[in-house]
């Protein structure tokens, strides 16, 4: 235990090691039953009630109002790639039954690879045009590469679309939406289509709980894996306004596609999150990462923790960048707090190599860059502390001296 490395990857990623040790003592006997908590019955009422103080963590932590239901399914964020076609175009044929595929339209937010699968997946299920409503790539310094949110005037929305998607923080291109809605790079909220709810859906997988989510109420879906800032793999948290939990099968009916039973979220929604068999140690574990939260002080605790965090990282690169030591890959008002993506340009060949050799050896782990982009990045979510990036702002410094 003592051996443990800070880790610093994008996910899965870092828990808090106070967790950690609860949840061992959870996997032998779960809250006295005798019981490991991988091998209790998800309908035993030790864990139904589990479940029902994860999900009001989730609520006043959240601050989710009254018409959203919290659901927890499976599949991750690529799961709900689909599922929000799915259900949202479900949704779109009960309103407009007549309108032809060519008529309906959904709508995509490019900021990063995320989005950009999540727009693939849709084009590939069909059922409705997908209009892309910016590509951040043609407002790049490289024209081709995600480097930062376009300006409000760049974005298109379609008249009445099925869904409008955006992924709130890129976590591999390191690209986020601010959460101050006077910034440039916040989400253009003024600028979406007048008349009836929004279909607002955002993926929130890689900053969910990491700080509010700016006009909640107006979403019809927010999801997001857990594994960032909740806890393991193989849970899906899903924040859904109840017009879109609606009877897929009466708009298949009516010629929507069918949605897969796990995936209708009127199914999981009506059945409690337990229409079938639940991750139930994922649960468990994000259960206790919350109630941890929650001691802490909650999301306000968090956001300003991670807020200053973020800064320390940034202010330390960008005196390096300013000497040529780094390069920032993202356009400043646009950077992650929670994945920071740079190039290392000195010293030497191999820069970044040496600088991932040289942190590791100070226990310092996870700091590749994803594949396709390459690069470092470094992921600050909830359980890295503020110690543990003091301690890597002082190594990116320290590689700009003389010496290093
Ligand atoms: N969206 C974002 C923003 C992500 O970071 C990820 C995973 N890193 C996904 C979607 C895909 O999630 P999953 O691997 O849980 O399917």
């Amino acid at each position: 235990v003592n051996q443990r490395a800070v880790n610093f990857g994008a996910g899965p990623s870092a828990l808090p090691e106070s967790v950690l040790e609860e949840a061992c003592k959870g996997l032998l006997n779960f809250q006295g039953t005798g019981i490991g908590i991988a091998e209790i019955s998800h309908r035993s009422k030790e864990f139904t009630s589990l479940l029902a103080d994860l999900e009001n963590n989730i609520r006043t932590q959240l601050d989710v109002p009254l018409t959203h239901k919290i659901i927890f399914t499976q599949g991750g964020g690529t799961g709900q790639f689909s599922a929000v076609v799915l259900n949202m175009l479900a949704r779109h044929r009960l309103l407009h039954p007549n309108l032809s595929d060519e008529q309906r339209v959904m709508d995509y937010v490019l900021t990063g690879s995320w989005s950009k699968k999540a727009a693939a997946e849709a084009k590939r299920l069909g059922g409705a045009s997908v209009h892309t409503v910016v590509d951040a790539r043609t407002k790049s310094i490289d024209s081709k590469s995600f480097d930062g949110i376009p300006a409000h005037a760049d974005f298109d929305f379609s008249v009445d679309p099925a869904l409008i998607y955006y992924c709130e923080n890129e976590t591999v291109d390191g690209v986020q939406f601010s959460n101050d809605e006077t910034s440039p790079a916040s989400f253009p909220f003024h600028l979406l289509p007048t008349g009836g709810l929004w279909p607002l859906v955002a993926d929130y997988s890689s900053s969910f709980m990491s700080r509010k989510i700016p006009r909640i109420a107006d979403h019809a879906v927010i999801f997001a894996g857990a594994q960032k800032n909740v806890g393991p793999a193989g849970l899906t948290i899903l924040i859904v306004r109840q017009d879109c939990i609606v009877d897929v099968d009466a708009a298949a009916q009516l010629g929507a596609t069918p949605v897969p039973i796990t995936m209708s979220y009127k199914t999981i929604a009506d059945a409690g999150s337990l229409y079938n068999t639940p991750s139930t140690l994922s649960i468990y574990i994000a259960h206790l990462v919350l109630e941890r939260s929650k001691k802490l002080g909650g999301i306000e605790y968090f956001e300003s923790v991670n807020k200053r965090k973020a800064q320390r990282v940034y202010a330390a690169l960008r005196e390096g960048a300013d000497r040529g030591f780094y390069h920032l890959k993202v356009k400043e008002g646009s950077g992650s707090w929670m994945n920071i993506v740079f190039n290392v340009l000195k010293n030497g060949d191999d820069a970044e190599s040496k600088f991932l050799i040289g942190a590791e050896a100070l226990g310092m782990k996870g700091l590749k860059g994803h594949r396709s982009v390459g690069g470092i990045r470094i992921s600050l979510y909830n359980a890295i502390t503020e110690e543990q990036t003091d301690n890597l702002v002082a190594y990116i410094k320290g590689w700009t001296t003389p010496e290093s």
